[in-house]
């Protein structure tokens, strides 16, 4: 009967150690990705882009923007231009077969 006991008690003290090793973890890998704000002191969290606490602007770790504004104006006047041809050649179509 006292060595079942003692059995579990050993089992629940190596979980309770288990549990805290894997929490010291957990918080380590969250405290890696803390960053502190330029402007305020406040911390914020790597992937944020504007401060929880004062709004001003983060830079992501590891964050590029996608492509360049000259790139972006030029995809959206193509995208447009090709949109305008479809209207146009769909109204054409028909006029004619109507
Ligand atoms: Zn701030």
């Amino acid at each position: 009967m006292a060595a079942s006991e003692e059995k579990r008690a050993e089992r629940e003290a190596r979980k309770k150690e288990r549990d805290a090793a894997r929490a010291k973890r957990q918080y380590e890998r969250l405290r890696s990705h803390v960053v502190t704000c330029p402007a305020c002191g406040a911390e914020a969290l790597d992937h944020m882009t504007k401060c929880p606490k004062c709004g001003a602007e983060l830079t992501p770790a590891g964050y590029k923007p996608a492509m360049d504004e000259k790139t972006k104006k030029r995809i959206r006047a193509v995208t447009y231009t090709v949109g305008a041809v479809i209207v146009v050649a769909a109204i054409v179509l028909v006029t004619v077969f109507n």
